[in-house]
């Protein structure tokens, strides 16, 4: 081969020879969530970047280091199928897709190519931002705290509009005793019905907030209460006047009869989905016609191959793609990359809009805010797109009941388990 041919290669990387060598955790704090960034080391010197879901713990991405040390990272859909009977709904999954993020961004950084064109390509090469916003008791203050993000450049919003809104209202709830303080307790089961009096109180609440930010903006609804089924239908049917985005997780997402009644019963898109793991998990409310959104977060739902997965299957029923997250830089990213290879992708939820410039610093090669006008641009970087880790930033907010800087995980190098699912 010609000398000039040979400066043209990328030696970098030998995909076909990169090996897994070793896998570590890093916890950050008040940056500003609780963040565990998992990192992926090769025999290459090249590292891949993933974040175990929001509030789970370290321990679901640790257990898989056994499991992958040794392995070729750009194999993602083999080692993904060998790993994701250990993840579950919800936070369980958190270190299945973590570790599907971090393979990517490996894959990406091998092959030099961002994550979203091993995912098939682009539909968009920039992803819309929803954010969410803190819940104040005057509805015109909550319309101000709102207009405020459209004035900051989002044109997508979220705010909750549920029975938390409802304590001290007199006669606007009832409950068996003790229920209102129950977190854990499936909606179906505690009890709670909303009054007409609440639910005159939550339309009067979304009126003012309407008046203040007009009818062109969409505003999704989340975070109703652990009301039951009828409650919430009484309460959707007087909210459907608004023409609100979406009412997301009115009831738990097991219940597909129960949202197959909900969907029937109101006039506003219902959607649900950001504990759901798998595509499995969402096939038979899609099935059955019972949501007009879902909602995925690819820390749940099983990182970006999978959710674009998903996503396609929704379209196939007519339904849209919203994407939840309340994750750093890292786990956004990764969603950007689906979001953009996703056709029927709406847009991709933010709760760090009050704290953006540190939470976008804590990647680095990427502007910050990583926002911008409501938007994120989709990275043309090898893999999630980021250079590194912002390691000042991530050492400043690491947890001090945490592991450190990507401390040494020996403990975790050698495990003898039979994990085959059949016999
Ligand atoms: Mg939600």
């Amino acid at each position: 081969m010609s000398g000039t041919a040979d400066v043209s290669i990328n030696t970098c990387s030998r995909p076909s020879a990169l090996r897994i060598t070793d896998l570590r955790v890093t916890e950050v704090r008040g940056a500003p969530f609780h963040s565990t960034l998992v990192r992926l080391d090769t025999n290459q010197g090249i590292s891949g970047y993933g974040e175990v879901r929001d509030g789970a713990s370290s321990t679901y991405a640790l257990l898989l280091k056994s499991r992958l040390v040794g392995e070729n990272p750009c194999d993602v859909d083999r080692l993904f199928r060998r790993l994701k009977q250990f993840g579950h709904h919800a936070r369980q999954a958190g270190g299945v897709c973590a570790i599907e993020m971090a393979l990517m961004d490996l894959a990406g950084r091998a092959y030099g190519v961002p994550a979203y064109m091993l995912a098939g390509g682009r539909f968009r090469d920039r992803v819309l931002c929803y954010c969410d916003t803190d819940s104040v008791p005057d509805g015109r203050e909550m319309g101000r705290r709102l207009r405020q993000r459209m004035d900051a450049g989002f044109g997508f919003l979220k705010m909750d509009v549920g029975i938390g809104l409802l304590r001290g209202v007199k006669d606007a709830l009832i409950a068996p005793p003790g229920m209102l303080a129950s977190q854990t307790v499936m909606h179906p089961f505690t009890g709670i019905q909303i009054t007409e009096k609440g639910i005159d109180h939550l339309c009067q609440y979304v009126a003012e907030v309407r008046e203040v930010i007009g009818y062109e903006v969409p505003l999704a609804v989340d975070h109703f209460g652990h009301l039951g089924l009828e409650s919430c239908i009484r309460l959707g049917r007087a909210l459907d006047p608004y023409s609100l985005a979406w009412y997301e997780d009115m009831i738990p997402w097991q219940f597909t009869d129960q949202y197959v009644r909900l969907s029937e019963a109101v006039a506003t898109p219902i959607c649900t989905g950001e504990d759901i793991y798998l595509k499995e998990g969402f096939a038979e409310l899609l099935a059955r016609r019972a949501v007009a959104v879902i909602h995925p977060d690819l820390a749940s739902s099983g990182g970006i191959l999978e959710t674009k997965k998903i996503g396609d299957l929704a379209q196939e029923h007519g339904v849209a793609m919203a994407l939840h997250m309340a994750m750093s830089p890292v786990a956004a990213l990764a969603a950007v990359h689906c979001a953009s290879a996703t056709e029927n992708f709406v847009a991709l939820e933010n709760h760090s809009v009050d704290e953006l410039e540190q939470w976008s610093s804590l990647v680095q090669g990427l502007p910050v805010p990583l926002i911008q006008e409501g938007h994120i641009q989709v990275p043309e970087g090898p893999g999630l797109g980021f250079t590194e880790l912002n390691e000042d930033l991530v050492r400043q907010h690491l947890d001090p009941d945490g592991p450190g800087f990507f401390a040494p995980t020996e403990a975790w190098s050698r495990e003898r388990a039979h994990d085959r699912l059949w016999s």
